[in-house]
């Protein structure tokens, strides 16, 4: 499927974060703590986790490899075995330093970030005038964003602007602990930064099950994983995604498909007043015959769920599911593409891409489509994206028909398997058809717009509620541009 899959370019990806949230300042602290030493006399570190080498997209290959949980190399296991023995004979000063080494071994260790946060803590407020003492306060408290914010300011005013830029996007990493905080950095950011004039943010209220909290540095765990998804997606959306807030649920009372999971939140919970609203939980799927979801995602809407296996700091199923939001449709089986459900290629198809390049714009406010999506896209692009992808599909879908009913030595039941697979009723596929079927009776194309609701109730199923709604409204646009394009007659 050459044509169809184009991989998302991974290049841009060490540029547009070259710091990727100052991940750095900690391992150029590594150690700052015994040592005081604050200079940058220090090599930049390879051990962000997100430089293109290492990004879950860096290229479709290597990615696929690339395992969601990270496993601990043996260096790192032999460090965190010092820092235990550290931590039992009440020494402090050694535990953070072993921390800091695993950090610098593996910048994303969620549990030695958590616990180098409880060994620095909040920073002390008192006033500073000091610029050089502003940034020792940052050092010696990396995980407080106020104090983070403190020290950038007075990095930037006097000229060191990249490293006022790490410590900013360090505050916006950590933006659920002081919210107020990353918005002040993410405003600096947009006038230090020319990578970060180009993207959008869009914050992100988690709700995160009882299984994922049991885990050591979980919320380290939640940050890193939508800071990865906003890297992997990165050049097709340009978008930021920031957790401003990390909220429990239980979800031990809920039936264990995401369908209930994701409603019971939804009906437990007040949407965000702004942002993407996102139901993490750690129960695996259950074994058996069923068919159970890893991810759902409301079609254009801003809320989600996912299952996320304990430790995992990147997700594919998360990536596949924002993309939902961004009107992504999915593809047939065998094309290698983010958008395939049931794949495992992290590249997207050249269709969804349109799409979700004409729709990256939407907003993420209280209301529906109309407000949030319609209003702020280009309706003839966000129409054309749909057409070409809706026919694209179309045709692969007739093609696997046509090739099913041709196959040989392939009994009647084999066809019909076949047959019914190309046919699978995607509801998405369903949605996007009347989506674009209102864009276009907005545009004034009747005749197209109803072969679509027609088509979209076709896809849902003639028989299901959506399906005859989609097939209700075809038919009184029929009956209106009959009754306009009939003679006058008196
Ligand atoms: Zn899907």
């Amino acid at each position: 499927m050459g044509a169809e899959s184009e991989p998302i370019r991974a290049e841009g990806v060490s540029k547009i974060f070259p710091s990727v949230i100052g991940f750095r300042i900690l391992v150029l602290l590594g150690g700052a703590l015994a040592s005081a030493c604050v200079g940058r006399s220090n090599p930049p570190v390879s051990a962000t986790p997100l430089t293109a080498a290492n990004s879950p997209i860096a290229t479709a290959e290597t990615a696929v490899s690339e395992p969601e949980v990270p496993t601990d190399s043996r260096t790192v296991r032999e460090l965190l075995r010092l820092a235990e023995l550290a931590r039992r004979a009440g020494n402090r000063e050694a535990e953070y330093a072993h921390f800091s080494q695993v950090i610098e071994h593996d910048s994303s260790h969620s549990r030695a970030h958590a616990r180098l946060a409880e060994i620095t803590g909040r920073a002390p407020t008192y006033r500073i005038a000091s610029s050089d003492d502003l940034v020792l306060r940052a050092l010696q408290h990396p995980y407080d964003p106020k104090a983070l914010v403190d020290a950038a300011e007075a990095l930037a005013e006097r000229g060191s602007t990249d490293r006022a830029v790490e410590y900013f996007e360090r505050a916006v990493w950590l933006a659920d602990l002081d919210p107020s905080a990353a918005l002040t950095a993410i405003r600096r950011l947009y006038v230090l930064s020319d990578e970060w004039k180009r993207h959008r943010i869009v914050p992100v209220q988690l709700h995160v099950d009882e299984l994922i909290r049991a885990q050591p540095g979980w919320q380290f765990q939640m940050r890193t994983l939508w800071l990865s998804v906003s890297v992997m997606l990165d050049s097709a959306l340009e978008t930021r995604f920031v957790p401003i807030a990390i909220l429990p649920f239980e979800a031990g009372d809920i039936p264990n498909d995401l369908d209930s999971i994701h409603e019971a939140i939804l009906a437990e919970m007040r949407l965000p007043a702004e942002g993407i609203f996102a139901a993490i939980t750690g129960r695996p799927v259950p074994s058996g015959d069923a068919v159970y979801k890893k991810g759902v995602a409301e079609f254009l809407g801003r809320s989600l769920a996912v299952r996320i296996a304990p430790g995992a700091n990147r997700s594919r199923v998360l990536a596949h599911e924002i993309l939902h939001l961004y009107g992504a449709i999915h593809v047939l089986d065998d094309v290698d593409t983010l958008m395939n459900p049931t794949g495992v290629s992290l590249a997207l198809d050249a269709p969804n891409i349109r799409i979700i390049r004409s729709l990256r714009g939407r907003e993420f406010g209280p209301g529906g489509i109309e407000e949030n999506v319609v209003s702020w896209i280009d309706l003839g692009v966000t129409v054309a994206a749909y057409r070409s992808a809706l026919s694209v599909n179309l045709n692969l879908r007739d093609s696997k028909i046509k090739e099913a009913m041709r196959a040989r030595d392939t009994t009647p039941a084999q066809v019909a398997f076949g047959v019914q697979q190309a046919r699978h009723l995607d509801t998405h596929f369903a949605d996007a058809a009347r989506l674009v079927a209102a864009l276009m009776l907005a545009d004034g194309q009747r005749a197209e717009a109803f072969r679509l609701l027609d088509l979209s109730s076709q896809l849902y199923g003639p028989s299901t509620p959506r399906g005859r709604v989609s097939a209700e409204k075809a038919k009184m646009l029929k009956r209106s541009m009959e009754a306009t394009t009939a003679p006058v007659t008196e």
